[in-house]
């Protein structure tokens, strides 16, 4: 059991943020696989420490200080990722779960080293962007999810959900990936989409093509 550190409950409450939703003890406790009372005590922590307020109907909110060590572990988890894919040339299937434990041990002189070396790039290879992060931006940007295209229309695949390594090792094996073209060809009273990538074609479940960020080609 790997132990939730202070910042990674600062990263969740960023994340869960910038993704729509509303942050209460719950929430945390889904995102982040523990209990609620390891939740409660957490924030009783945070919340000593000036990192976030808890308002009186339970949401949490950052405070600028939390917001600062949230946006910095962000930063970094996306530096490492890129470590690891363009320096290392791990698979970037298996990069999050990495990122997730060397995030913490990043320095302020390490994180410097990383700009320097990989360079400006706002996206990790999952796709995922450190400046278009809520569902809101990405629609402004003509992004949508897989689960709502239509049959008949071809898209390219931006960017996937990283938080689930069985899902990223199915879509591995579909070959559906960051900057993969896709044809849908229907999308089916079940809830499904068939779909062709090159000359293979699949059909995929609404549970994970709303996982998936696509644009039109
Ligand atoms: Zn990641
Ligand atoms: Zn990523």
């Amino acid at each position: 059991m790997i132990t939730v550190s202070k910042e990674d409950y600062l990263k969740a409450i960023a994340e869960a943020e910038a993704e729509g939703e509303t942050v209460i003890s719950a929430t945390l406790a889904h995102w982040l696989a523990v209990t609620r009372p390891a939740v409660t005590a957490a924030l009783k922590r945070l919340k000593k420490d000036g990192m976030v307020a808890i308002r009186s109907d339970g949401r949490v909110q950052l405070t600028s200080q939390g917001r600062q060590i949230a946006e910095q572990t962000i930063f970094r988890h996306h530096l490492v990722e890129r470590m690891l894919s363009e320096i290392f040339g791990m698979p970037w299937y298996e990069i999050h779960e990495e990122a997730e434990r060397l995030e913490h041990a990043v320095s302020r002189a390490f994180e410097k080293k990383l700009v320097e070396k990989l360079g400006d790039n706002d996206t990790c290879p999952h796709g995922n962007s450190l400046t278009l992060r809520s569902p809101a931006d990405r629609r402004k940007k003509g992004q949508y999810l897989l689960s709502e295209a239509e049959g008949g229309s071809q898209c390219r695949v931006v960017s996937v959900y990283e938080r689930d390594r069985k899902l990223l090792d199915f879509f591995e094996a579909e070959g559906i990936r960051p900057g993969a073209r896709l044809a849908v060809q229907s999308s089916n009273y079940d809830g499904t989409l068939s779909i062709s990538i090159g000359k293979r074609t699949t059909r995929l479940g609404a549970a994970a093509a709303e996982k998936v960020w696509a644009e039109k080609t």
